[in-house]
């Protein structure tokens, strides 16, 4: 047995008998009992107006929770940053009031207790998905974490950066595939679904898929939302703009309030027959 194996035995995100099947409670939504969890919002946190329109809009379509990112992990640091600690209070107050429990990225260590004290689940972002420190820091914090897959993190990469967060104490994490990089340039990322289907088989931790940025265009959101839910997802991660042409970052792969709204109406078909299966 080679070194490496050795330490895929030991690791905690694996199912064991233990540890088969790992449902998160946020809120009074539960992620990874068997139900579709969908998380929708705007790609970042821009104006009160905006964000509150999104989120009555999402929420009437059958959202579950409310996403929108403050500090945002931009390609150019001339675009759009984020509004900070304004964006979090922002999307902790529409949360509130929406009653949406809210997800949002915190990219530095230093930020984590300021971004948990407003969030109810801490995202951790591709680019930071190799980042131990700030793996380790969310470790020791008592609120769930999404950790995204990295822009061309292998799957045992990315479960290693899990077991960073798992093995410093905190068990609640739901694994998001978001697409990888590869030589193919007409989608924005590749949306490795094999990797999805293949996680439920390994880990007991909930899987869920953004075809968001998975694809970069609101066209093939709903095709690989469906197809997502098809291989067996625990969720959705799904960007929505009241006004996609006016969004200060990713509008061109955000849906609009209606074609979300068809797309749940969509989803909802699939679950049911997913169900169907299941029972
Ligand atoms: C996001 O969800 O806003 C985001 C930046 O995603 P990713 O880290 O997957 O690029
Ligand atoms: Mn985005």
């Amino acid at each position: 047995m080679s070194r490496q194996v050795t330490t895929m035995s030991e690791m905690k995100v694996l199912k064991s008998a233990e540890w088969p099947h790992t449902t998160v409670k946020v809120k009074h939504h539960v992620i990874g009992d068997g139900r579709v969890t969908v998380i929708a919002g705007p790609c970042a946190v821009e104006d009160e107006e905006t964000l509150w329109s999104t989120a009555v809009q999402v929420k009437k379509a059958g959202a579950h929770l409310l996403r929108g990112g403050a500090y945002k992990p931009r390609t150019s640091p001339y675009s759009f940053q984020g509004l900070g600690r304004t964006g979090l209070e922002l999307l902790a107050s529409v949360g509130r009031a929406t009653g949406l429990p809210v997800v949002t990225e915190v990219m530095d260590t230093a930020d984590v207790e300021e971004v948990a004290c407003y969030a109810d689940i801490l995202q951790v972002g591709a680019r930071n998905m190799h980042n131990y420190a700030l793996l380790k820091r969310l470790g020791r914090i008592d609120k769930p974490v999404v950790l995204k897959r990295g822009l061309s993190a292998t799957i045992e990469e990315w479960l290693m950066a899990a077991e960073y967060i798992v093995s410093a104490g905190n068990r609640q994490v739901i694994l998001c595939e978001r697409g990888i990089r590869t030589y193919e340039p007409w989608t924005r990322n590749t949306l490795d679904l094999s990797a999805v289907a293949l996680l439920k088989t390994v880990t007991h931790l909930p899987v869920i898929v953004d075809p968001s940025h998975a694809t970069g265009k609101a066209e093939l959101v709903g095709p690989m939302a469906k197809a997502a839910v098809a291989a067996g997802a625990d969720g959705l991660m799904v960007e929505v703009h009241v006004d996609p042409a006016r969004a200060l970052s990713d509008g061109e792969q955000s849906l609009s309030p209606d074609q979300f709204a068809y797309l749940m109406q969509e989803i909802g078909t699939l679950t049911s027959i997913r169900q169907r299966r299941v029972s």
